[in-house]
């Protein structure tokens, strides 16, 4: 019978030697983000691959020295737990392992599962180092979010996307122990909601070409930040535009960086007020490179060159998910390094 208490504290007991060892929460607190799990196991020296695995999410393997392989079939925030989970079994001394998609279910801090010891450490590890409380703690203070915002399901999707975590994972990693921002009915709740219906009412009237992509709600709060997610992912700027005193929102630059605007809204009380504001809402698809910045300013159109009220930016990563070969980290350091 395998000792649940005693694989959660080994499972985070490691992952916050890792976080530690790699500065990973001041840099967090500092820039908002997620675990960079990939680039994790590059530069704890193990070999990481990524393959089309026929019926395997991951694979462990530890003679004649440790490695670690992903699968190239899954989305990026499986694959990044998958990454978390064999980083486990590496981290933890254990025996090799073949990783089906049963890791994505299961968890020891939900309930008391029969199977071995070191697939409950891993799992346990995997569920602490891509999720510590502390980085839930970082994201609700970027965005005033309270537990009680917890409860809508717009809001916890955005907060998946932001750790890099499946909706689901998020969901119930808010209420595990440590964390316990909502309770299990909440996130019954939550799980009655799929994603893709949070999708459809951000996207309002625009359909997008196929409804497995991300839809990032962006607001002033997301100002600075960086932006980890897939090639084919959707944004929706969402900003406050102080129509009354004859200021729009322009997104030349935005246009520049090779986004195309396939929406675009105003919502709120009558721009025409004097004073008055307008929620400007722009929804872009990015057709240009996979990294850059995201920049929008507001002006008054007919001052070209005068100063902005107010700008916008983030920077982005939309180089998910991993395809066959090495990771994106690991090219990033042999490039730098070359
Ligand atoms: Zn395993």
């Amino acid at each position: 019978m395998a000792d649940v208490r005693s694989a959660i504290l080994r499972g985070k007991r490691a992952a916050g030697r890792l976080h530690r060892s790699f500065g990973m929460r001041e840099r967090i607190e500092a820039d908002g983000g997620r675990i960079d799990v990939f680039d994790t196991i590059v530069r704890s020296g193990v070999p990481l691959l990524f393959k089309p695995l026929d019926g395997l999410l991951g694979v462990f393997i530890n003679e004649p020295m440790p490695g670690i392989m992903v699968t190239t079939k899954r989305g990026l925030s499986v694959q990044r737990f998958t990454g978390a989970h064999e980083l486990g079994h590496c981290a933890l001394g254990h025996s090799p392992s073949l990783d089906d998609e049963s890791i994505l279910r299961r968890s020891p801090f939900n309930s008391a599962p029969d199977y071995a010891q070191q697939e409950l450490e891993a799992d346990a590890f995997a569920t602490e180092f891509m999720m510590p409380p502390w980085l839930f703690a970082a994201h609700f203070q970027r965005h005033g979010w309270t537990p009680a915002v917890m409860t809508d399901p717009m809001t916890v999707y955005q907060l998946s996307l932001r750790i890099g975590a499946s909706y689901e994972a998020t969901c119930r990693s808010l209420m595990r122990p440590g964390v316990a921002v909502i309770a299990r009915k909440t996130v019954d709740n939550l799980l009655g909601v799929q994603p893709r219906t949070i999708k459809k009412a951000l996207l309002g009237d625009y359909e997008p070409p196929d409804w497995r992509r991300d839809v990032w709600l962006l607001t002033e709060k997301d100002e600075g930040a960086v932006i980890e997610g897939s090639r084919s992912d959707l944004f929706v700027l969402n900003l406050t535009e102080h129509s009354g005193s004859g200021y729009v929102w322009t997104f030349d630059e935005l246009n520049k960086a090779g986004f195309a605007v396939v929406r675009d809204e105003r919502e709120g009380p009558d721009g025409q007020t004097v004073g008055g504001h307008v929620m400007r809402s722009i929804t872009a698809r990015s057709e240009g490179p996979q990294h850059g910045r995201m920049a929008l300013a507001e002006r008054r159109p007919w001052l070209a060159d005068g100063a902005p009220l107010a700008s916008f930016c983030v920077h982005y990563d939309l180089s998910g998910p991993e395809g066959e070969g090495i990771s994106q980290a690991e090219r990033r350091r042999l490039l730098e390094a070359a």
